[in-house]
């Protein structure tokens, strides 16, 4: 199986593995949509079929299709924090267990970021003197959110995210028309689980609707369209991320100005404001949405900003 953008990373496993020195502990770091689950799984085949795994033994199969049932995946509440009780029983006591077949065990413990350091503590014992059949995958975000007690007891690998022609590539591969792949992979930087996001039509896909329908009231000049836009948004993370995509689209609205074309989403939203407003107006704008964005970490007020912004662009 090709890791898209990973093929680098994957050599360097492979070898390992094959001298005998991948770690019992494994910690995979990179951003969202990067690959880590992918990579996860690979780890898991690297361990319990070979170096490097076949990818279409029985192992290699069980283990993509996430049933092999000596490959566990830690589980946690739907979309939140690790919950102590599960979290007890399904890995740190389960871990005393034998293995179904008598081989290794591998537990994955996904997006390590939100483990509390208690729960992090808890595994310490666990990582450094494991049972000879226990294997550990980690992944996170970001490592500054794992404690320097068990960075020091795993081998860390970071993820970085496939270039944008890779990401096409692997687009086209899962049925994407060329073009919308190329568009989708140029939007996100080659981030493959956020094209990925847009095509299921998920989350990231309301957020960049929510982003058109602003711009949209913008080239309207209607502030009220423009306010309840943005007022849908229930958290400071969807609010920042619909903003981005709003600067994206003034962007382009800019880049048609000067006789180009937009990209992928948005085209008829940032030709509106194109045809709407000056050069001179629509970099304001631009700037206001931007700096918005650049204090969002502090604790702004939502409906203060959104009055803010509304007055700024109209
Ligand atoms: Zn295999």
């Amino acid at each position: 199986m090709r890791l898209y953008g990973k093929e680098s990373l994957k050599r360097r496993l492979d070898s390992a593995a094959a001298h005998g020195r991948l770690s019992h502990a494994v910690l995979i770091h990179g951003e969202q949509g990067a690959g880590k689950k992918v990579m996860a799984r690979y780890i898991a085949k690297l361990m319990m079929c070979g170096a490097p795994p076949c990818g279409s033994c029985n192992i290699c199969r069980l283990i993509d299709g996430d049933s092999h049932p000596d490959v566990i995946f830690v589980k946690r509440k739907c979309g939140g924090k690790y919950a102590k009780e599960p979290f007890y029983e399904n890995f740190i006591k389960d871990s005393v267990v034998y293995p179904n077949n008598g081989g290794i065990k591998v537990y994955i413990v996904e997006d390590c970021d939100d483990l509390s350091p208690m729960l992090q503590n808890s595994m310490l014992k666990l990582i450094e003197e494991p049972a000879p059949y226990l294997r550990f995958i980690f992944t996170c975000e970001n490592v500054n959110n794992m404690l320097e007690t068990i960075l020091s007891r795993v081998t860390e690998y970071q993820l970085s995210p496939p270039s944008p022609e890779e990401c096409a590539e692997c687009l086209r591969e899962s049925g994407c028309d060329a073009k919308t792949a190329a568009e989708l992979s140029d939007t996100f930087s080659g981030n493959i689980g956020k094209c990925r996001a847009v095509i299921d039509g998920g989350e990231e896909k309301k957020l960049i609707d929510t982003a058109c329908r602003a711009a949209a009231a913008i080239a309207r000049k209607d502030r009220f369209s423009f306010a309840a836009a943005l007022t849908e948004q229930s958290g400071r993370a969807e609010y920042a991320e619909t903003l981005e995509y709003l600067t994206k689209l003034l962007r382009d609205a800019m880049v048609i100005k000067c006789g180009g074309s937009a990209a992928y989403f948005g085209k008829k939203e940032s030709a509106g404001i194109a045809a709407a407003y000056s050069e001179e107006r629509i970099l304001e704008m631009t700037d206001a949405v931007f700096y918005v964005n650049s204090k969002s970490r502090l604790n702004l007020n939502l409906a203060l900003t959104t009055a803010y912004l509304t007055s700024r662009m109209m």
